[in-house]
C-alpha cells in the first residue's frame, strides 16, 4: 500500500519575505501591489490574514485594515531559488517528488520507514529541516493516496501536519464540504447543494453512475476523491477550459504600440501554455480597462483552431484597433484563449500548420522551459524591456500571478 506526504509552504511569498528580512518576522506582510498603488494583495502572511486580509483584497482596503501594514513588491526570481532549495532537501528523502507547484510537492514515501523512520517521523524531520535552512514553515498531510495528502496537508495548517490512518479516509473526508473535493469548484458545489448535497459524506452515497450523468467524466474522478483514492494526477485535478493572461498596468497607457506590445506579451504567454497542455484554441477574446474604469471586451472565434501566436496576433490587433477609440489611458489588459480543443482529435492539426513550423515552436518551449522565457525575446516585445524588470520567469509585470 502507498503512503503520500504532502507540503505545503504556509503563505509561501510573504514567508519568504519574512525569512529574507527577520525584522518582518511576526509582522502583516502583503507580496502584490505596493502602497499607494492600486493593485491587490496577492499573498497575505498569517499575520495579516489574521486582521481579515486574503488573497485579493485590494491595497487600498488592505491599507486602510492594516495601518501597519507592510506591502511588498516581491521578485519572482528569489521566490524560484527558495523553491528550487525547498525541492532539492525533498529529493533527498524520496525518488519520487511530484512539484506541485513552486511551493508544494507530493513526495511518494513508501517503503523509506528503515531510513528515516515513520511517516510522522520524515515529516518532522521535513519540516524541520525546511525551517532551519530556509525559515519557511509547513504543513503537512499523510495518508495512502495524494488527494488524502494534499485535503490533510489543508487541513493542518499553519505549520501543522495531519495523518490519516489506513482505512479511515472515508471517515475523515465525510464531514467536509464537497468543495474540498479537487475538481468542484463553485458551479459544480451549487449543482450538488441544489440536491441537498452539502458533505463528502453524503456525496458517497450518490451512485458513480449518477454522478457521471450530473458531470461528465469528471463524475468519475469526483466519486473516486470521495472515496479517498486518487483518479488522475493532481495537476489534473482541474480541467482547463480557458488560459487568461492579464495584467493592471503600474502606469496609464496611451500609446498603441505599447498596448500591442503587452498584448503580445500575454497572447504568447497564453500560448506557451495552450502548448504546454496540447491544446488549440477556438476562441480568442481580448479584454482592457480605461482609466476611468470602462471596460471593453470582444470576442472572436478562430478557425481552424489555433496555438501559434503569429496566426493570433493578427486578429488581436484587429480586434484592439476596432474597439479601442477613445484617447484615454488604460490601466489593465488582458487576453483570453476559450473553446480549447485537443490536438490529438483535432482534425486542423495537420492543415494549419507545416511540420517546420510546429518543430519550432517546439523548440521555442524548450529553449524557455530551460533558460527561462526571456531567453528568447520577440521584436513585439522588446519594448517591454524599457519598462519591466527582467527576471528568469519572464517580466515582471505588476500582477505576481502572471510569472507563472
Ligand atoms: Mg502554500
Amino acid at each position: 500500500m502507498a503512503t503520500f506526504l504532502y507540503i505545503d509552504v504556509d503563505a509561501f511569498l510573504a514567508s519568504v519575505e519574512q525569512s529574507i528580512n527577520r525584522k518582518l518576522a511576526g509582522r502583516p506582510v502583503m507580496v502584490g501591489g505596493l502602497a499607494g498603488e492600486r493593485g491587490i494583495v496577492y499573498c497575505p502572511s498569517y499575520e495579516a490574514r489574521a486582521q481579515g486580509i486574503r488573497m485579493g483584497t485590494t491595497v487600498a482596503e488592505a491599507a486602510r485594515k492594516v495601518p501597519n501594514g507592510i506591502f511588498l513588491k516581491g521578485d519572482s526570481h528569489t521566490f524560484e531559488q527558495y523553491s528550487r532549495r525547498m525541492m532539492a532537501i525533498l529529493e533527498e528523502y524520496s525518488p519520487k517528488v511530484e512539484k506541485i507547484s513552486a511551493d508544494e510537492a507530493c513526495l511518494e514515501i513508501s517503503g523509506l520507514e528503515r531510513r528515516f523512520g515513520s511517516p510522522v517521523e520524515l515529516a518532522q524531520t521535513l519540516k524541520r529541516r525546511i525551517w532551519e535552512e530556509l525559515i519557511l514553515s509547513t504543513s503537512v498531510g499523510i495518508g495512502s493516496s495524494r488527494v488524502i495528502a494534499k485535503i490533510a496537508s489543508e487541513m493542518a495548517k499553519p505549520n501543522n501536519l495531519t495523518v490519516v490512518p489506513l482505512g479511515e479516509e472515508r471517515r475523515f473526508l465525510a464531514p467536509l464540504p464537497v468543495e474540498k473535493i479537487p475538481g468542484i469548484g463553485p458551479v459544480n458545489r451549487q449543482v450538488l447543494n441544489e440536491m441537498g448535497i452539502k458533505t463528502i459524506g453524503q456525496l458517497q452515497t450518490i451512485p458513480e453512475a449518477y454522478l457521471v450523468t450530473l458531470f461528465g467524466r469528471n463524475g468519475r474522478k469526483f466519486a473516486a476523491y470521495a472515496a479517498g483514492m486518487d483518479g488522475p494526477l493532481i495537476r489534473d485535478f482541474k480541467a482547463v477550459r480557458s488560459v487568461n493572461r492579464e495584467t493592471g498596468l503600474a502606469e496609464d497607457i496611451t500609446d498603441t504600440g505599447m498596448l500591442l506590445g503587452h498584448f503580445y506579451y500575454l497572447l504568447e504567454r497564453a500560448c506557451r501554455r495552450l502548448r504546454s497542455l496540447h491544446k488549440k484554441a477556438a476562441g480568442l477574446t481580448i479584454k482592457f480597462r480605461y482609466n476611468d474604469f470602462q471596460q471593453l471586451e470582444a470576442y472572436s472565434p478562430i478557425s481552424p483552431a489555433s496555438w501559434d501566436e503569429k496566426t493570433l496576433y493578427p486578429r488581436i490587433k484587429t480586434m484592439f484597433l476596432s474597439l479601442h477609440k477613445r484617447r484615454l489611458g488604460i490601466r489593465f489588459v488582458g487576453v483570453a484563449l476559450s473553446n480549447l480543443k485537443n490536438t490529438a482529435s483535432d482534425q486542423s492539426f495537420i492543415l494549419d500548420r507545416t511540420e517546420k513550423n510546429q518543430r519550432l515552436l517546439e523548440s521555442v518551449d524548450d529553449i524557455r522551459g530551460r533558460f527561462g522565457f526571456l531567453a528568447l525575446t520577440t521584436g513585439r516585445t522588446v519594448m517591454l524591456e524599457e519598462r519591466y524588470r527582467k527576471t528568469v520567469t519572464g517580466y515582471e509585470l505588476r500582477t505576481p500571478g502572471l510569472s507563472q
